[in-house]
């Protein structure tokens, strides 16, 4: 028996395949399947009106065809209609086509016209066998994105099939009026089968009326997802852990600095989510150096308060290292008993912190994310948080989720989520904003120094040193080759150590075996190392307040998030900091435009601002977006007003007409995998 077809007209297993590999599983795919642009074939020019340069469609009697052989094998024709003659090339062809092209044969040829040695022509144009009875189409012929093995006429005419029935609206006509936005069927047959009169690039912008129908349809999709997923979440149950004020007030009396309002401010909202009895799923974001360690530790307390788990992931083993040297003193002189996890601990060292958790022996975990990929298990496990979130892909988000376990999540960035992406891809969290520093910070100044200037920034750093201060000196990224990065790496040490006699230097890079890496970062905490080469591995977290120098070599080379990232490394501490961005002339326009905004803005927020123009949304979304639809017709740089009407939408139409907003999911989300991010 075969499979039933998904679409309501036969289409064949192997176009089936194919369709599928652009996404398109039904009828209402293909509805949404967009051209790319559109041909003008309503017209026939005349041989004689054709301009170089121009896209045009002629009918035209063939006089001649050969092979020629130079300057390379091709076909050539020579058609001629009542006005002039016009030379044809094909450079790829079959013998048939030979056979096809019989002189006295009338056909249409639609391309672009170019001037020739002879005269003009045209090289591959799109051609069909056709008399002066042959109609012409009445609308602009739609060229849409096809896939290898999946002809344009065979894509159009699965297309048109899927447009024969009118198709239905998912929004009643009194929310179109209001929207002052147009019906669903006219816009989709305005972009599919634009009339013959329309100019193509009015059909392409994205001013145009259908469009943002599309567009807003599209937003509205995921804002009614999103909140669908939220509601889901909301529906969860999980232990409550409601502050007891014992182990948090505690923690808060023993530290050296009293939290500031915006710490304060976020641990409420923490605290609170944490007494709730559905998991709690909140970012907590903060430029660097905000203060966000201490917020999560009064998260962890409060889980461990009531008897349960924490656990503490960050990216790297230098990051997780330097939690859980911090915490572990400060956690255990509160008898809160802590373990250390980590991918590169010997086996039976892990066995032994593993068999722990399952016990229940240890309050809190601190590890890499090594700590979900293995099979691990806590006795009672109350939240997690995952610092320098964006770090972690989705994926790992969800494999912890699989393990059928629901604990609160408390997820930790630097890297701030613009407000477009907050409240799209990231609206199944909540957000507590950390959004001023600690007092007493001096603000960092950053210097944009050529590369030819290298010695006086070495002059710069020794004096700095000998002063008592200490200093990064970070390499340059070589992104291609993980084995080139650690040879620039070592390179760089050795030249310093040759240029900077009279000064203490390690090096730290993401290949050195563990133990060797914490014994440098000890030293360098502790003042006995002056100077610290390192590739980017100390991006994220480290926290060194003596440290009031960093050298960056090839900043060109850099993102902004990075070097942002980088620099936080300074300004730690009350000293005057300084980060030198050292460029290699000459730099490309966009590298320009980086080290510009770099240069200009210390405030994390501008800075991710300013990255997503430069670089769009895809990109800064990194890996949170595989495996979530893309947003086709939207648009998060310009579509903004749109996006805040459509979050007000889904909301009035979830309490409104929960009818539409079933039906609007199913036409925009339908087959694909639903939005669930949280
Ligand atoms: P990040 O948000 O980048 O993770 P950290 O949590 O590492 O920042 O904090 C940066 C530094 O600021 C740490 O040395 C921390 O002890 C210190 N700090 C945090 N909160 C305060 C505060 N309220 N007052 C003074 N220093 C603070
Ligand atoms: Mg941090």
């Amino acid at each position: 028996m075969k499979a039933a077809s998904p679409f309501s007209f036969p289409v064949s297993p192997g176009t089936q395949a194919k369709l599928a590999r652009l996404g398109l599983f039904r009828d209402a795919d293909l509805v949404l399947h967009l051209p790319l642009r559109w041909e003008d074939e309503t017209r026939i020019t005349p041989i004689h009106d054709l301009l170089p340069g121009a896209q045009a469609q002629v009918q035209a009697v063939v006089r001649d065809a050969k092979i020629a052989h130079r300057p390379r094998r091709m076909l050539t024709l020579t058609v001629e209609d009542d006005s002039g003659l016009l030379g044809i090339r094909f450079l790829n062809f079959y013998p048939s086509h030979l056979k096809l092209f019989q002189p006295g044969e009338c056909f249409r040829f639609v391309g672009e016209v170019r001037g020739g040695f002879l005269g003009l022509e045209m090289v591959h144009p799109r051609f069909s066998k056709a008399g002066d009875d042959t109609p012409l189409p009445a609308g602009l012929t739609p060229i849409y994105p096809t896939t290898a093995g999946l002809a344009q006429a065979t894509l159009r005419k699965l297309v048109a099939r899927a447009l024969q029935a009118p198709l239905a609206d998912t929004l009643p006509q009194a929310w179109l009026d209001e929207l002052g936005l147009p019906g669903f069927d006219a816009c989709i047959r305005a972009l599919h089968q634009p009339p013959a009169d329309s100019a193509p690039n009015a059909v392409e912008s994205r001013r145009h009326p259908a469009r943002q129908r599309l567009a807003f349809d599209e937003l509205l999709a995921q804002q009614l997802s999103l909140a669908a997923a939220r509601a889901a979440r909301h529906n969860l149950l999980t232990t409550p852990l409601p502050a007891a004020h014992r182990l948090t007030a505690d923690f808060l009396s023993r530290l050296p600095f009293s939290l500031t309002p915006a710490q304060i401010h976020a641990w409420k909202e923490i605290s609170l989510d944490l007494a709730a009895a559905h998991p709690m799923r909140r970012l907590l974001q903060g430029d660097v150096g905000s203060g966000k360690t201490v917020v999560a530790a009064l998260a962890c307390l409060q889980a461990v308060e009531n008897r349960h788990q924490a656990a503490f992931m960050a990216p790297t083993e230098i990051l997780a290292e330097q939690h859980a040297a911090k915490l572990t003193s400060q956690f255990e002189a509160l008898g809160v008993r802590c373990a250390w996890i980590s991918g590169s601990q010997r086996k039976s060292q892990r066995t032994a912190a593993w068999q722990a958790a399952a016990a229940g022996e240890v309050d809190v975990v601190f590890g890499t994310h090594a700590l979900f990929q293995e099979a691990g298990r806590f006795a009672r496990l109350g939240l997690v948080v995952v610092d320098e979130q964006h770090r972690f892909g989705v994926g790992q988000r969800l494999a912890l989720m699989q393990k059928g376990m629901e604990p609160h999540q408390l997820m930790m960035s630097a890297t701030p989520i613009p407000r477009t992406l907050a409240m799209s891809f990231f609206a199944d969290l909540d957000v507590s904003t950390i959004d001023a520093l600690p007092p007493g910070r001096t603000p960092i100044a950053t210097r944009l120094v050529s590369a030819v200037r290298r010695d006086e920034v070495l002059a710069r750093v020794r004096n700095a040193c000998l002063a008592g201060g200490q200093a990064y000196w970070v390499c340059p990224l070589i992104e291609e080759s993980e084995k080139l990065q650690l040879q620039t790496a070592e390179n760089t040490y050795a030249a310093l150590r040759e240029q900077l006699p009279d000064l203490s230097i390690g090096l730290v890079h993401g290949r050195m075996k563990p133990a060797d890496k914490q014994a440098v970062m000890a030293a360098f905490q502790a003042g006995a190392i002056h100077l610290l080469v390192a590739t980017t591995v100390i991006e994220v977290g480290v926290d060194v307040p003596n440290a009031a120098l960093m050298v960056i070599e090839h900043a060109e080379r850099m993102g902004l998030a990075q070097l942002h990232q980088l620099r936080g490394r300074v300004g730690r501490g009350s000293r005057e900091s300084i980060c030198v961005l050292l460029y290699q002339p000459p730099v490309s326009e966009l590298a320009r435009a980086r080290l510009k905004v770099i240069y200009e803005s210390t405030d994390g927020f501008e800075i991710a601002r300013r990255d997503l123009q430069l670089r769009g949304p895809g990109e800064l979304l990194g890996h949170r977006q595989s495996g979530l639809p893309m947003l086709r017709f939207a648009d998060l740089e310009h579509d903004v007003a749109l996006l805040e009407t459509a979050r007000d939408w889904a909301k009035r139409c979830l309490s409104d007409a929960p009818d539409v907003a079933a039906r609007h999911i199913e036409r925009w989300i339908g087959s694909r995998q639903a939005l669930t991010g949280s």
